[in-house]
């Protein structure tokens, strides 16, 4: 007999490891198209040289920098090993036995496995008819057992939006006890002046935590850091709970020395979403209803064909993500790279009939590796 298991953990899915290969066009991953700046590349390395000394236990030199720029003080702030560890911690610090989370679905697959392997129970509110939240079905969703509420906006996968009113709304009617998470992963990449800045909302309240990354627009993914603002009280829960020095010495210089480069952020971003504008539209065209994105990513709703639309991309140099019945999320990446997938989406089921001619050539975008 082997060692005891908890036997619920069989009903959590495995985590679905995104693909890779060595030539293929990366965009199943949301990452940022391009490799960090010179200089934060040298500052990892500076890091590197004092490798033998644990890191700052609470990111304290990155805190201070955050709470500058962001005119946070410095209690409303914690750091972790990307935000998806937090999103762990916020879930182990605020929820029990026979506790709730709720969030919608679909939305960032992370919150129910969180959930489920804290021994939470999770309930899911179903998207609206245009991929967005459903704020007003999520708050009849609310019962006395729910502790946290992910509100992940933009949405991941479909890249939708929830706006201020409706936020505001939503926060209003919410039994206070409730804590919101604000998932911002994907914050930098928004246009719309109407959705909300999750840190203003979290200054004016008690109960909302803010999640943000260096993962997406800092180009930092591998390098694993991101942040949490929250009223003092979660902050303090959530040191509480991580991981002593899961925030290597590493990740914290790299985060730090980019923050030095704000302008080149922000351009990064800039020419991000001038390619998710194109791509929309392209995929408007050739017929797919992708609904409009706050994000570096679209959501291609191809229902039964997702696994088959996939494939079908992989098979010409191009990873994106399927979500087996329900639709494709595909990753804004350099212009040659969106080329490459929207000659496959052309090329693999268009919807409006209008295939294009079959001399269409698959082009992979060079020099990937
Ligand atoms: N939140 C959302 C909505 C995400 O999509 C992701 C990354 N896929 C994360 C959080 C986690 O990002 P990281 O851990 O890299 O900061």
């Amino acid at each position: 007999m082997g060692v005891p298991i908890r036997a619920d953990l069989a009903a959590i899915p495995d985590y679905n490891i995104p693909a890779t290969a060595p030539d293929a066009v990366l965009l199943n991953s949301n990452e940022g198209p391009l490799p960090p700046p010179p200089s934060v590349v040298a500052a990892i390395a500076r890091a590197a040289v004092e490798g033998h000394r644990y890191p700052q236990w609470f990111s304290d030199t990155l805190v201070s920098r955050l709470a500058a720029d962001l005119a946070v003080p410095e209690p409303w702030i914690g750091v972790g090993c990307g935000s998806v560890s937090l999103c762990r911690d916020l879930i182990q610090a605020a929820c029990g036995p026979g506790d709730e989370v709720l969030c919608a679905w679909r939305s960032f697959d992370a919150y129910p496995a969180f959930a489920r392997a804290a021994g939470v129970r999770v309930r899911t509110v179903p998207l609206d008819a245009e991929h967005r939240h459903d704020l007003e079905a999520m708050l009849d969703a609310v019962t006395p057992a729910t502790r946290v509420v992910f509100v992940c906006n933009p949405n991941n996968p479909t890249g939708t939006v929830v706006r201020s009113r409706e936020l505001h709304d939503f926060l209003e009617r919410l039994p206070d006890r409730v804590l919101v998470v604000l998932d911002e992963a994907y914050r930098e990449f928004v246009t719309d002046p109407d959705v909300p800045d999750g840190i203003a909302l979290s200054r004016a309240r008690r109960n909302v935590a803010v999640l943000r990354t260096f993962s997406k627009a800092y180009g930092l993914a591998g390098v694993r850091i991101g942040y949490c603002v929250a009223p003092p009280a979660v902050v303090s829960a959530l040191h509480k709970v991580a991981v002593p020095f899961a925030v290597s010495r590493l990740a914290q210089a790299a985060a730090l020395a980019a923050l030095d480069h704000p302008a080149e952020v922000r351009a990064r971003c800039a020419a991000v979403v001038r390619e998710r504008d194109r791509l929309h539209t392209r995929l408007l065209e050739a017929g797919y209803p992708v609904p409009p994105s706050q994000a570096n990513f679209l959501w291609l709703p191809v229902g039964e064909r997702a696994t088959e639309f996939a494939d079908f991309c992989a098979r010409h140099g191009v990873l994106v993500r399927a979500f087996p019945g329900d639709g494709i999320r595909v990753t804004v990446g350099l212009p040659e790279e969106n080329d490459a997938f929207l000659c496959a989406a052309a090329q693999a089921f268009p919807p409006n009939g209008r295939r294009p001619a079959a001399s269409v050539d698959i082009m992979v975008a060079p020099g990937r590796s």
